[in-house]
């Protein structure tokens, strides 16, 4: 019997498990396969480097990233717990020396990148060796159907087979059925534990706004972490835009520390950057989705996306990175129909450059990006509590309640719930910035795209040069009132979702708040909404949030007597944000 309890106390230093850990480390001690599906920052790691110290043996584990080895190897060397790494990235004396102890029979814990197994004299060494234990870390990448597929984690089955079949734990925070059944078919686990705790994060306040215009987004931006003192970290999914951003946000917020990082620059650079944002507490990092893996920062207060991502997967994964101390935190999501169109770009590009990828792999794989794409277009548009269907798509279908997303916040206070429809996909037009630039790190990170290629998919219906089509969502909510009252003034046609595509989802949210209090004054005064205010009013309300009399009564719409009746309800209202 292992004394899990004091392993945990005495030598890791921590007073408790966390939930479910206990659970799965007993059970791997009892020699038992597990497949385990935490969030991000859940607690993985210690569900294989317990049991490795508890057996005593030789543990390997598999990662992708260089980066998170350094970190586990030196957080498990501050707790003396025996640990090395082996990477092509160390002096060749250092890997010499690995393999010397190796060969002497070291027992603790070795971190490898799957790509070792096909380095000369490794394979040798390590099927020599009797394994207590093989870790696969970021097991999703084993998954063409997950948003971090990497071909060499493909051998792995094959791999473990040589190996004599060990005790085996894989892990990953990406929970869909399918990257689930892929990993234990591909490493041939055979009646694997599988333990899925939970994916909801309460704490994170999800948010999504809608943008007309992309260049919008750099206002909001700017504007946005001048409200915030701590450091965060902003996705953007090309290194264009990292850069972009990055100059940006150096020339609006002078004194604030601003790194960048994609996978572009040399590896000097993004070391010095990594560090400086770790060490910083106002660090703001502008990003590709190349940064975060393995970065321990548990007091991110939020994660903005500047890009729509690929896939809801990546977008948990990198959102997740906000608030992992369980305070509050946000994560907010800017979209742009330009975004889906880059997004497209790295589907095209699918299979480039990618001689482990079989021809014949790349229509489903390109097929399978594309309904993920769907996926997160639903979720960036469709006005329904965004927790929920964060949730819904990882395959929890319980209600969240007591959620703080922008839709559950604005439906609070419209008394309503928003609408429920799906959205209906856009049709887009070329914009001026999807170049050929763009990168997507998660599909292959030594990718070089060489063809020119245009990713026009319609032309726009006039002269337009970008045009979000779809047909305009009226909210059920609107169309009940006005229908019910069977009088309705033009104005009324105007719905929550068009000023959303129009204005962005704030102004939106602000709009369906001023629409509430708008019924409520209909109510006590018995007159018809249009005579109260008109829906034109409510919007520039929304989108110029007077905060004064004075300024109240430069909105259209409102003259002295309307700024008398409802000034006051109207300030209070548009003082709440
Ligand atoms: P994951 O791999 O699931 O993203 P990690 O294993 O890196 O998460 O753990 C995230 C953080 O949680 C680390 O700082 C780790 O030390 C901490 N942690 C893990 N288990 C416990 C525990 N039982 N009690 C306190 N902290 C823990
Ligand atoms: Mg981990």
């Amino acid at each position: 019997m292992h004394d899990v309890d004091s392993i945990l106390s005495t030598i890791f230093h921590l007073p408790s498990f966390r939930p479910r850990q206990r659970e799965i480390i007993t059970d791997v001690l009892a020699g038992r396969d597990a497949l385990v599906v935490m969030p991000t920052g859940a607690g993985k790691s210690l569900c294989y480097q317990l049991p490795a110290v508890a057996l005593r043996g030789l543990t390997l584990i598999i990662s992708p990233l260089i980066s998170l080895m350094t970190d586990q190897v030196r957080q498990l060397r501050d707790l003396r717990i025996p640990a090395m790494m082996l990477t092509s990235g160390q002096p060749r004396e250092e890997q010499r020396a690995v393999m010397d102890r190796m060969r002497d029979g070291f027992r603790g814990l070795l971190f490898v990148a799957p790509e070792r197994f096909a380095a000369p004299g490794f394979q040798a060494i390590i099927t020599s060796r009797k394994l207590s234990l093989l870790a696969i870390d970021e097991a999703h990448c084993i998954s063409q159907w997950g948003h971090d597929f990497r071909p060499e984690y493909l051998r792995l089955g094959e791999v473990r087979q040589q190996l004599g079949d060990p005790l085996t734990v894989a892990l990953t925070a990406t929970a869909t059925a399918q990257v689930r059944q892929d990993i234990v078919r591909s490493l041939r686990l055979k009646d694997a534990a599988i333990h899925v705790t939970g994916f909801d994060r309460p704490n994170l306040r999800y948010q999504s706004i809608t943008f007309r215009k992309a260049k919008d987004k750099q206002d909001e931006l700017v504007d946005y972490l001048r409200r915030r003192k701590t450091g965060g970290i902003v996705y953007c999914s090309t290194r264009k835009q990292v850069e972009m951003v990055t100059d940006l946000l150096a020339s609006e917020l002078r004194g604030r520390p601003i790194v960048a990082y994609h996978a572009g620059m040399d590896p000097e650079a993004r070391q010095t950057n990594q560090q400086r944002f770790i060490e910083h507490e106002e660090a703001i990092v502008v990003a590709t989705n190349a940064f975060g893996m393995g970065i321990n920062k548990p007091n991110l207060r939020y994660v903005v996306h500047f890009n729509l991502p690929g896939s809801l997967e990546a977008y948990y994964q990198e959102a997740g990175r906000a608030g992992r101390d369980g305070k509050s935190a946000e994560c907010i999501l800017y979209f742009a129909a330009a975004d889906v169109m880059t997004q497209k770009f790295f589907i095209d590009k699918i299979g480039d450059g990618n001689s482990q990828l079989a021809r014949r792999d790349i229509g489903p794989l390109q097929r399978r990006a594309t309904q993920q794409l769907d996926a997160m277009q639903r979720y960036a548009r469709w006005e329904r509590c965004r927790r929920h269907q964060i949730l819904e798509y990882f395959g929890e279908n319980t209600a969240p309640v007591d959620c703080h997303c922008d839709v559950c916040v604005a439906s609070a206070g419209a008394g309503v719930p928003l609408r429920a429809g799906p959205p209906r996909e856009l049709v887009y037009v070329r914009e001026d910035d999807v170049r050929e630039d763009a990168e997507h790190e998660a599909y292959s990170a030594r990718r070089v795209v060489t063809s020119r290629k245009t990713t026009v998919r319609k032309s726009p219906p006039s002269a337009t040069r970008t045009a979000v089509r779809g047909k305009a969502l009226s909210s059920p909510h609107d169309s009940k009132t006005t229908a019910k009252k069977s009088v309705r003034a033009p104005s009324e046609k105007i719905n929550a979702e068009q000023v959303g595509v129009r204005y962005g989802n704030a102004v939106a949210v602000r709009f369906q708040r001023l629409r509430a209090l708008r019924l409520q004054l209909t109510k006590q005064l018995h007159r018809l909404p249009f005579q109260v205010l008109h829906d034109s009013t409510l919007i520039e309300l929304a989108r110029q949030r007077p905060r004064t009399m004075r300024e109240l009564m430069k909105i259209g719409g409102i003259g002295e007597k309307k700024a008398e009746q409802f000034g006051a309800a109207l300030l209070k209202e548009l003082a709440k944000d």
